[in-house]
């Protein structure tokens, strides 16, 4: 068995709806869940076995059913299941990594390439909410915060560089006598206004998109754990509890939840896991100090804090992390410091909903995207940005495996680094290095 957590455990939640297998949270809430799906069974065959029924799966599902494709979606649990249902909603411009680290890494040409591409992928999920008509409280603008001095400067420069270097208008900064426009959180020195992102529910967007994979004809088969996948010449036999299907490509996109299935490409990525709170309807005074703009909004800390308002004006709040397989006794305790280091003006506020999720990082914070033995598609590693580059992952992959794709190239292309130990072993330098630099963030603000 793999390492994983309690698929379904609850952690201090409030349970106000039938749990649908999913685990507690106010996303799953507030969504109008979908009918749940029937296992694989039996002999199969598809022109593609998709594992993994999160964005990056349904996407691909998605794409490959409307370009004619026959396409099965294997998800172990439900679609949504894993950090697509569970995430704090933001949809960033750009990549994980800064543009000057890009550049420095693979150069200006590639460094332009990947900027267009990440505007590209928030492009592509506005695109793919309207088209397939989601409901998923799709808003706009990002305003990323400076938690320290020094935080201030960088961010100013790289402003300045999105401006200039590559014609980025959407983007602006504020200085610090004016933040306080933007959020009456404290603690900040300078905020990056950036109309160009996105933020959304992000349950309703994935089960928008499960939907809407049905509806192009591919199959979605839940409660189906892949336990094998074996490589043939020219396709792949894969195997649950009941079913072979039989496949000419197979997509594996099952990120921080890949465990043991596939080793080849385990030690690119390495799971972690993040935690977000939701407190009870805040008033529409207090909801609008927090969040006049009605942003997504994060700080420039190691460990992120990210927030935004729900519809019905609950501060969905995120922040922490750990790196073991387990999740906190209590994620509201946990979570809730961080949140009053911002805003302890919400100190007599009942959090009303605690929720952690996994997701995998990679090394240089830069998704990894390949192919294996030409049969074996992946994207894994999204680390935190996945919302817009894992919707984009997925159909690079249909795209490269219809009819061959530049920009699935370009992304297989970078150098991806392995974690020192290997699939076993990298755990123990994670965990020292993370440390580290959460440290460094309680550090000199
Ligand atoms: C708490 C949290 C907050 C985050 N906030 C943000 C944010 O604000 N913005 C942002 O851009 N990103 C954010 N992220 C990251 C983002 O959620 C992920 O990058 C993205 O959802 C990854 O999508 P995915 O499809 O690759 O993986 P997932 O959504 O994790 O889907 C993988 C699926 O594979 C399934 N699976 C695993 N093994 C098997 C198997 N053997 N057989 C069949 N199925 C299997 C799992 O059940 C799961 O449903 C956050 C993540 C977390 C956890």
């Amino acid at each position: 068995m793999v390492w994983q957590f309690d698929p379904i455990k609850t952690h201090n939640c409030i349970m106000s709806k039938p749990m649908n297998s999913y685990p507690d949270s106010w996303y799953v809430a507030s969504s109008p869940m979908l009918a749940e799906q029937p296992p694989a069974s039996g002999d199969l065959t598809y022109d593609v076995c998709v594992v993994g029924g999160g964005y990056a799966g349904l996407s691909c599902a998605l794409h490959l059913a409307k370009s004619g494709k026959s396409v099965a979606v294997l998800e172990a649990e439900r679609v949504g299941w894993g950090a697509s249902g569970r995430n704090g909603g933001h949809v960033g411009t750009g990549q994980r990594a800064d543009q000057h680290s890009l550049e420095k890494w693979y150069g200006n040409a590639t460094a332009k390439e990947l900027w267009r591409l990440g505007l590209e992928a928030v492009d592509l999920v506005s695109n793919l909410v309207e088209e397939n008509g989601i409901d998923c409280e799709l808003g706009r603008t990002n305003i990323h915060f400076a938690a320290k001095k020094s935080h201030a400067e960088e961010l100013r420069d790289e402003v300045d560089h999105l401006r200039a270097a590559y014609n980025y208008d959407q983007i602006s900064g504020v200085e610090s006598p004016s933040l306080e426009e933007l959020t009456s959180g404290v603690g900040f020195h300078y905020g990056v206004v950036d109309h160009g992102a996105r933020h959304l529910h992000p349950l309703k967007y994935c089960l928008g998109l499960a939907k809407a994979v049905m509806t192009a004809g591919a199959s979605v088969f839940e409660k189906s754990r892949v336990k094998d996948i074996d490589i043939k010449r020219d396709h792949a036999v894969v195997s649950t509890d009941n079913a072979i299907i039989k496949a000419q490509k197979v997509v594996l996109v099952c990120n921080g939840y890949l465990g043991k299935l596939f080793p080849p490409i385990a030690s690119s990525i390495m799971p972690i896991n993040n935690f977000i709170v939701a407190t009870e309807p805040l008033d529409e005074a207090t909801a609008n100090r927090i969040n006049p703009l009605n942003a997504s909004l994060s700080d420039s800390l190691f460990v992120i804090n990210y927030w935004k308002l729900s519809e019905d004006r609950r501060l969905i709040f995120g922040g922490g992390e750990t790196y073991s397989d387990k999740f906190p006794e209590s994620i509201t305790d946990f979570v809730r410091p961080k949140l009053l280091a911002i805003y302890p003006e919400l100190s007599n506020v009942r959090l009303d909903y605690g929720w952690g999720g996994t997701l995998a990082i990679t090394r240089n914070r830069m998704p990894d995207l390949g192919v294996h033995k030409g049969v074996v598609y992946y994207a894994q590693g999204f680390s935190g940005h996945g919302v817009p580059t894992a919707t984009m992952a997925g159909k690079l992959i249909a795209t490269a495996i219809d009819a061959g794709c530049d920009d699935f190239d370009l992304m297989s292309g970078l150098k991806t680094l392995k974690f020192p130990g290997g699939p076993l072993l990298r755990r123990p330098s994670l965990v020292a290095g993370m440390l580290f630099y959460s440290l460094r963030d309680r550090l000199g603000r």
